[in-house]
């Protein structure tokens, strides 16, 4: 080497590539490359997933045979056996309780370095020896001795494990760290003041890296982790709340007041009471939108807990002061339900109800779009085609999503952007109903933008659904049970996974026309049955609905398109077949079908689960008819970026930190990113630059904030 290591050090910066880093190997550096680490700060950030602990864990007398462990002591002999290489040097250590064998093998040198009367500290396996115990090829360290140096193990407390690839261990990437990690560090900007860390006791962004590469006690992990994981925290919340800060700013939505003789006037539309949940969050509604600052509220209530009604009741109001309200499905079969059971409890008022969908012949879609466009509708049903650049609305002044989980963050963005015609720079109050509750921290955490309401009563004269679960083989008497359910004058779903057969070598799993025929050929063949599925035409499908809604057909045999908002009250048995095909909240769905009219409701699952994640999910079902519950209980089971679509919806997933486990410091950086915004609602003070720089790094792009500030 031309140059000391120190001297090219000197100029090392974060940028500084891995391959001028002094004594990294070029197939080294290829390997990092790999694992996606290309200069200095990125393998600051190349961050160990575990670290092994070094110190003596407990004195030789304790070691257990087999375990990996460390232990001290002094060397109280040495011997060499054999000749050239196949020498084997032994050596004693005593630590006054006990003695442990050391051998090393093919090592004769060792014999200049160790010798009789120093401490030594070493870490393997021990294994039965004689009496006692043995460790073959130790890692060590000479713990008091000058001159020698160490034969494995550094003088550290802890040594970090990285995420390694083939051809470049862990041990290697430590080595490379090693090198860089105090120069480098030094050079880390700090977004956080002194004094705002102080306050919260979290340690510098420099002391956290060096705690998490080099930690010299375990506290020391704790600690780096609580940092880095409340970063990424604050700048996920930073960047949602200096989005809402920019809307606020920028946008106004019309001031939809609620007078007492509006109030009325909705009540009398209503068929029944509100529940009492219902009526706090139609004022929590009525208390938003009475501003001109865009509502940005969700929503939340288990199937059957009437958002429906609270939907249509926001909606009026704004119908009420002479603005448009759309109400957005996530599947047409929803949109078809919901335009039936408005327009039956708005028959006889003033309101004009239209339906607008993807799949309606044309020359009637743009009927529908130029009676948007012209005023001539006040409350339009539709599906995502409700926010095609094709519609124009003369005056939208709210808008429902129902379940949202169906929607991303973007599509939501898409909404806000479209006023009305005669009302520039107006957006319309949004309002998210989901039937699948979000756990409070996933709320938090990814719906950082919205209120949150919560219906959490069911209407009156409801019992929880039963839930059994049996197995396949037990069918046919589940069906016999449904025929003889039909003939007292109840109504079943019948749920499958497919519509056709599968072609040989797949899986076999039970499909909607081998089903039909087989229950028609045999236990329900005097039983009024009909097919429900995505595929036939809307006319088709809002026929057989009718159908079953008037009692004329007793079983629905379907697909998922029956998963949300279908609601039939006399409908009481829900029989899914292969359920352990479903997803959790898929089922939770399905099941809040039935046991929505007095009569109670009996759901059964068929299955045969192979996978532990299946039995898992049905017998969360089987235990428990919560959503808040299940909700929880499928986040456990899957993670949490996976959950209600959030990693399509394009929200970036975190490194460190755990939504779940980290409640507390998503709590207090939300708290955080708030008190920061309204200080400083673009960031563009000159102390908030590194903030403003690694936020719009991390969320910029996905948050669409661009053009802020
Ligand atoms: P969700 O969309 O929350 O699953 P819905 O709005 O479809 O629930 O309501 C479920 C059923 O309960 C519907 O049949 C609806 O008419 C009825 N319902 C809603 N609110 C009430 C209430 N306050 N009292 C009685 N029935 C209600
Ligand atoms: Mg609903």
């Amino acid at each position: 080497m031309s140059r000391s290591n120190s001297e090219k050090l000197v100029g090392l910066t974060l940028t500084t590539s891995i391959y001028d880093i002094p004594g990294v190997w070029e197939v080294h550096a290829q390997k990092l490359e790999i694992l996606g680490v290309r200069n200095v700060g990125q393998l600051l950030a190349h961050l160990p997933h575990r670290h092994e602990w070094l110190r003596a864990q407990s004195g030789i007398a304790d070691l257990q045979p087999g375990v990996i462990s460390s232990a001290e002591g002094e060397i109280t002999a040495t011997k060499i056996s054999g000749f050239g290489r196949k020498a084997r040097f032994q050596a004693v250590l005593h630590d006054g309780d006990g003695r442990l064998d050391l051998v090393f093998f093919n090592q004769s040198f060792l014999q200049k370095k160790l010798h009789v009367g120093m401490r030594l500290r070493v870490q393997g396996k021990p294994t039965k020896f004689g009496p006692g115990l043995q460790m073959a090829n130790p890692l060590f360290t000479i713990l008091e001795d000058t001159g020698g140096d160490a034969g494995g193990i550094e003088d550290d407390a802890y040594r970090p494990v990285y995420p390694a690839t083939e051809g470049l261990a862990s041990e290697r990437i430590w080595e490379i760290v090693k090198t860089v990690l105090e120069p480098a560090i030094e050079q880390l900007e700090d977004h956080l003041s002194d004094e705002f860390r102080a306050e919260r006791a979290l340690p510098s962004l420099s002391e956290a890296y060096r705690m998490m590469h080099a930690p010299q006690h375990e506290d020391e992990v704790k600690a780096a982790r609580r940092r880095l994981a409340y970063d990424e925290l604050l700048m996920l919340q930073l960047g949602v709340h200096m989005k809402r800060a920019h809307l606020r700013r920028t946008l106004t939505a019309p001031a939809l007041e609620r007078t007492p003789e509006i109030d009325e006037r909705i009540r009398a539309r209503m068929p029944f009471a509100l529940t009492a949940a219902q009526q706090r969050v139609v004022d929590e509604i009525s208390r938003d939108v009475a501003l001109t600052m865009p509502t940005n509220r969700l929503v939340q209530g288990d199937v059957g807990s009437g958002k429906t009604a609270v939907a249509l009741d926001a909606m009026l109001l704004a119908i009420a002061h002479g603005h448009q309200a759309a109400l957005m499905a996530p599947t047409e079969l929803l949109a078809e339900q919901h335009f039936l059971s408005i327009t039956e409890m708005l028959s006889g008022s003033s309101v004009r109800v239209e339906l607008l969908t993807g799949s309606m012949p044309s020359a009637d879609r743009d009927t529908v779009l130029a009676k948007i466009h012209s005023g001539d509708v006040d409350l339009v049903i539709g599906t995502h085609a409700l926010i095609s650049d094709r519609v124009e609305f003369h005056s939208l002044a709210l808008v429902v999503i129902d379940e949202q989980h169906r929607f991303g963050v973007e599509q939501r963005a898409k909404l806000r952007v479209k006023g009305g015609k005669d009302h520039e720079g107006e957006t319309p109050h949004v309002i998210v109903m989901t039937a699948t509750p979000i756990p409070r921290t996933i709320g938090l955490t990814i719906f950082g933008d919205l209120d949150i309401s919560t219906i959490d009563e069911l209407p009156p004269g409801r019992t929880p659904v039963i839930t059994k679960r049996v197995t396949p083989d037990q069918r046919k008497t589940v069906y016999n049970w449904v025929n003889e359910k039909i003939k007292q004058g109840d109504q079943a779903f019948i749920v499958v996974p497919a519509i056709e057969p599968g072609s040989k070598g797949e899986t076999r799993v039970t499909d909607l026309r081998t089903l039909q025929k087989e229950l028609e050929g045999g236990e329900l063949h005097d039983v009024k049955i009909a097919a429900l599925h995505g595929r036939l035409k809307r006319d088709t499908r809002e026929h057989i609905m009718h159908r079953f809604r008037a009692g004329k057909i007793d079983a629905l045999i379907a697909t998922t398109v029956i998963e949300v908002g279908v609601d039939v009250p006399n409908a009481t048995m829900m029989i899914i077949e292969d359920a352990d095909r479903f997803g959790l909240a898929q089922l939770h769905q399905l099941r809040g079908r039935v046991g929505r009219g007095q009569k109670p409701g009996v759901c059964v699952l068929i299955g045969n689960p192979k996978t532990e994640d299946g039995i898992a999910r049905l017998n969360a079902m089987v235990e428990t008819t919560s959503g808040f519950v299940l909700a929880e209980r499928d986040l456990e089971i899957r993670g949490a970026g996976d959950v209600f679509g959030t990693r399509q919806s394009g929200t970036p997933p975190f490194r460190i930190a755990d939504p779940m486990r980290d409640l507390e410091l998503l709590q207090m950086a939300r708290r955080d990113a708030a008190g920061w915004i309204a200080l400083s609602p673009t960031l563009d003070r000159q102390e908030d630059a590194i903030a403003r720089r690694r936020m719009l790094k991390a969320h910029g792009q996905w948050l669409g904030l661009g053009d802020v500030g």
